[in-house]
């Protein structure tokens, strides 16, 4: 449903976010992620998603769908959690990170589509929970992925739709840089079944980069702690060439899972291509990708998955978002191909959110 009747402008609503601390001065503090941004009136948090309105923060993203996909579960990637089935993925805008080498900037630094969101000016895909679960129903896949930029950010709407999804039959995936509140991670754990988190380095001066507050260890402890909390945790780390390709690096990271989350737990090795701020760094090259599998075996890991792929996420024209939401199952499921010269019939269509 695309907000461009007044109808659906009229379903539109901010909600308040779940959780946040009102000041004695007016201001509010939001807990959702480790931020914590401390907000006085008219102010909108580091994601842009959340802005506080006389002293009460209100989430304005909320059911505003930015990118919508369907495919395997193991391109989340997810690999130890119902294989085979297929999953609905939906994104909106607003991140707490700020990479260098995003691929879905439209979406992550989504400041212009929130801005209309806050002026009531939007025209995004609009979908209430049951909207997308009767999405996900009719597209008959068994479950939906939050994923895109960081769900903590919309972590209202990922809760409403994950337990209306349950009541479905139908699980739910979070897609996260695990930079998120204990808080956050506790309000979920009843409700999503499965976190895949990037653990991108082992180096704080690369978390500094692309968040200043962020550290290893706030990344490593959420991740533990969503494990802890009964969650079904896969951990994914994207290898860019001059950025996180050491291999003592490698070897931290396959010690610290097999450590915290067990020698079966699932690590998920994936290429870098080319994006931003980072299109002068090459795609990774295969010896990379299999040289940290390696020293993953070595350490014990069982389960370490290399992606030596060719992914491409530069199609520009790609179904509307609201074609998902409305279209048929015929329709979602076409073979996906990106068209462009640079990846010719290998290249998937990874990207869906529509350009202005
Ligand atoms: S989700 Fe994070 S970045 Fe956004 S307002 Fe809350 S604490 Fe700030
Ligand atoms: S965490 Fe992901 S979506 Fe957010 S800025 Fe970084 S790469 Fe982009």
């Amino acid at each position: 449903m695309i907000m461009k009747t007044k109808q659906d402008i009229e379903k539109y609503q901010l909600q308040e976010t779940r959780l946040q601390e009102k000041l004695d001065d007016g201001t509010t503090r939001c807990h959702l992620c480790l931020w914590r941004c401390k907000l006085k009136h008219g102010q909108r948090g580091f994601c842009q998603a959340h802005v506080n309105r006389n002293g009460t923060l209100y989430n304005l993203s909320y059911g505003i769908i930015s990118a919508i996909d369907v495919g395997a579960i193991e391109d989340k990637p997810v690999k130890h959690f119902q294989p085979g089935t297929q999953v609905m993925s939906v994104g909106s805008y607003g991140c707490s990170f700020r990479c260098d080498g995003c691929h879905n900037l439209e979406i992550s630094w989504g400041v212009s589509a929130l801005d209309d969101l806050a002026k009531g000016e939007s025209s995004s895909a609009y979908a209430t929970p049951q909207d997308l679960v009767d999405a996900a129903k009719k597209l008959n896949v068994q479950g939906i992925a939050f994923t895109y930029s960081e769900p903590a950010v919309w972590l209202e709407y990922v809760i409403d739709v994950s337990m209306l999804a349950k009541e479905n039959g139908l699980y739910t995936v979070y897609v996260s840089n695990s930079f998120v509140t204990d808080e956050a991670l506790e309000l979920m754990a009843p409700h999503v079944d499965v976190l895949c988190s990037d653990i991108k380095s082992m180096d704080d001066a690369f978390y500094y980069d692309i968040c200043k507050l962020a550290t290893v260890d706030n990344i490593l402890a959420s991740v533990k702690k969503a494990h802890d909390l009964g969650m079904h945790v896969e951990t994914r780390t994207n290898i860019i060439p001059g950025k996180n390709d050491d291999v003592e690096g490698y070897r931290k990271i396959a010690s610290w899972i097999k450590e915290n989350l067990g020698e079966d737990s699932p690590w998920h090795i994936t290429r870098f291509f080319p994006a931003y701020k980072l299109s002068h760094i090459p795609m990774t090259p295969s010896e990379s990708l299999w040289q940290a599998h390696d020293i993953a075996k070595e350490v014990g890991l069982e389960n370490v998955y290399v992606y030596d792929d060719k992914g491409c996420d530069c199609a520009e024209e790609n179904m509307p978002v609201s074609t998902y939401l409305t279209g048929t199952e015929e329709e979602i499921h076409q073979i996906k191909k990106c068209a462009a010269s640079c990846c010719g019939d290998e290249g998937v269509l990874l990207k869906k959110y529509e350009h202005e």
